[in-house]
């Protein structure tokens, strides 16, 4: 039997996404600023230099990714259909929201889009 979000579990789930969206942009600057900027790259720190950005390039996609997902749910929750799985239209499990507010998928659907893109990735990444 699933339970179906209500009201008072929309208003605490706006609540952690308004959070999460204000450090996830903040993180987002630091990053974005640390690209930016000027480096004097000494012949045998370039190495880790070029490492350093090269993580951060990756951590910056990741979060711009989270970012646009804490949106989408945020604006799901205005329109009124906040918990509503976006592949299926069946309702998203409560216990899987509570984890991962941003989520915009249910289980299932959630699963079989990570096996499809596993192809082109070869870590498992279960992220909910
Ligand atoms: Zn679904």
């Amino acid at each position: 039997m699933t339970t179906t979000a209500n009201a008072q579990f929309i208003a605490m789930e706006r609540k952690k996404l308004l959070e999460e969206q204000s450090q996830v942009s903040e993180e987002l600057t630091h990053l974005r600023e640390f690209m930016q900027a000027e480096v004097d790259v000494e012949p045998d720190e370039g190495d880790t230099e070029i490492f350093e950005r090269e993580k951060n390039a990756a951590l910056i996609a990741v979060l711009e990714r989270r970012l646009q997902d804490i949106e989408t749910a945020l604006k799901s929750i205005d329109k009124g259909d906040y918990g509503t799985c976006s592949r299926c239209g069946n309702p998203i499990e409560i216990e899987r929201l509570e984890v991962k507010p941003d989520a915009t998928m249910c289980l299932n659907c959630q699963r079989e889009v990570e096996r499809m893109s596993r192809r082109n990735r070869p870590q498992r990444q279960i992220d909910w």
